[in-house]
């Protein structure tokens, strides 16, 4: 167990848990609730991985949802489960370049992903935390743009970010992870200039929700399952279904 100010880092005694190799693999974790030492039948969140071996998550603080409060006064004895892996960072074989995106939650996979980057591929780093002392990782080579919000409930300046930078030449891929309207934003502006699907991996990793968040998803989430649905079915383009989606949440507000 690793304590800093924004972010608590827990190792896991965890028999059973096999590696997807995917480098911005997550788990499910359920967490202890309020006071208590064992998860279970608690609250389910994603969380990535770290390290392997031993299994090591990095929750941050900022959230005052019940993993981010377990996460400040989480202690060795404690009890959580997790789930087997899975990830999406697949950047194909002739991917020269590379852009990793990440606000504090996509941080610990952005680490992972440039520590695992091969030599050879320039790896360009867009990453916005609350302040310059949280650690990011700054390999050498690499163009490293980092942006600070010291207030989560000022917007991201992720997108905008990332439509400034100017890409290399030649074939490339871009991994994010980070808030749902910056990832949204992202993915329509890669959509609109034509990246095809395998050359990206863009993710929601979380989402403010004030207290009319749940009536509204109510309201859409008989159109939200049809859409899945089509997904599951192979009758659309999971793409073309995903730019639905996106379009149907913001209308709503989700
Ligand atoms: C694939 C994936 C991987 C992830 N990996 C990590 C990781 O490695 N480390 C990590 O810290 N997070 C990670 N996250 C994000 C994490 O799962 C969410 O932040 C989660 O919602 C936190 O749960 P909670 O119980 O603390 O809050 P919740 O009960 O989910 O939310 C309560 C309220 O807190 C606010 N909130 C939620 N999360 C945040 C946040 N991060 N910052 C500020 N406000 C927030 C929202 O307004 C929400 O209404 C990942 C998410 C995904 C999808």
């Amino acid at each position: 167990m690793r304590r800093r100010s924004d972010a608590t880092t827990v190792v896991l005694d965890a028999p059973g848990w096999r590696s997807t190799g995917l480098a911005d693999e997550w788990v499910h974790l359920w967490v202890p609730g309020p006071g208590g030492r064992s998860g279970g039948d608690g609250p389910r969140r994603l969380y990535s991985v770290v390290d392997v071996d031993p299994l090591t998550l990095e929750l941050a603080h900022h959230s005052p949802g019940p993993a981010g409060r377990w996460a400040g006064r989480a202690a060795a004895g404690h009890r959580v489960l997790v789930s087997q892996p899975a990830g999406r960072h697949r950047p194909p074989r002739d991917a020269r370049w590379e852009v990793v995106v990440a606000d504090h939650t996509g941080l610990p996979a952005a680490r992972r992903i440039v520590a695992g980057s091969p030599p050879g591929r320039r790896l360009l780093l867009v990453l916005e935390t609350d302040d310059a002392d949280v650690p990011a990782p700054e390999p050498a080579g690499a163009t490293v743009v980092r942006v600070f919000r010291p207030d989560l409930a000022e917007p991201s300046a992720l997108a905008a970010t990332v439509d400034g930078l100017e890409l290399p030449d030649g074939p490339g891929y871009l991994w994010l992870g980070a808030e749902v309207p910056a990832a949204r934003a992202v993915r329509r502006r890669l959509r609109a200039a034509g990246w095809p699907p395998h050359r990206y991996a863009v993710s929601g990793y979380w989402q403010r929700r004030d207290p009319g968040h749940a009536d509204r998803y109510r309201a859409v989430a008989d159109r939200v399952a049809a859409l899945y649905a089509e997904v599951e079915t192979g009758v659309r383009d999971p793409e073309a279904v995903a730019d639905d989606l996106d379009d149907l949440l913001d209308r709503h507000r989700l």
